[in-house]
């Protein structure tokens, strides 16, 4: 999952960045409106921290102009402590919720985690493949109940497929998510993943949909042929 902050202050967006990393999320971090509205439209991201009060653009008027551009990420907003107005004005310009500042990181981080299942159609914390259970929660994966040990991108890219269990994914698709802006991006790594991923979890649990790209499937819910 791949997460875009847009914050203006160097010191919170660094550190926002660097907890959602050890969230398990690639992440890039816009330092103003203008830069931030430009990532939002241009990249792929699974849920965006957007701060209202931003130098060159201001956040309500990047936030307007996504939704306005068909742009449905989902957008949490910072805003102002005690300022009712902004919460009443982010939400009306799109916005999927909102944070005050000063604010506890682990609470922005379930809220995003929040965001992203529900924008995925996935009420549970716990997402479940037959066999195979991630918890959104605590980062662990579990194959018949016992824990699996997966690799930072081993566990990107199997969640990005929970997320989305049941429709295929495309390689490009998951470059997209699993990797921040500045990373070398190389869509052979892929399939080393998924190669890695089959024989830690079994070989069936991501099936290769041939020219299109990867889909996994819960094998209880697989209709009879
Ligand atoms: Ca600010």
């Amino acid at each position: 999952m791949r997460v875009l902050i847009v914050e203006d202050e160097p010191t919170l967006g660094r550190q926002l960045q660097a907890t959602l990393e050890g969230a398990g999320y690639a992440v890039d971090l816009a330092t103003d409106g203008e830069d931030g509205h430009f990532l939002g439209q241009t990249e792929s991201y699974d849920a965006i921290v957007l701060d209202l009060g931003l130098p060159e653009v201001d956040g309500l008027t990047v936030l307007d102009r996504w939704r306005k551009e068909d742009i449905t990420v989902p957008v949490l907003v910072l805003t102002a402590r005690d300022s009712w107005s902004d919460k009443v004005a982010g939400l009306d310009a799109g916005a999927d919720d909102y944070l005050a500042k000063p604010f506890q990181t682990e609470e922005l981080i379930a809220r995003l985690r929040a965001l992203i299942r529900r924008a995925s159609g996935n009420a549970s914390s716990e997402l479940v493949a037959g066999p195979v259970r991630l918890d959104t929660r605590s980062g662990k994966v579990s194959l018949d109940g016992e824990p699996v040990k997966l690799t930072a991108q081993e566990y990107k890219l199997l969640s990005y497929l929970m997320h989305h269990k049941g429709k295929v994914v495309s390689r490009t698709e998951l470059i997209e998510h699993i990797y921040d802006q500045d990373f070398d991006r190389d869509s052979n790594t892929i399939e080393v993943f998924v190669t890695r991923i089959r024989k830690k979890l079994g070989a069936d649990v991501i099936t290769t949909i041939r020219g299109l790209g990867y889909a996994l499937e819960d094998p209880n819910e697989r209709r009879a042929e």
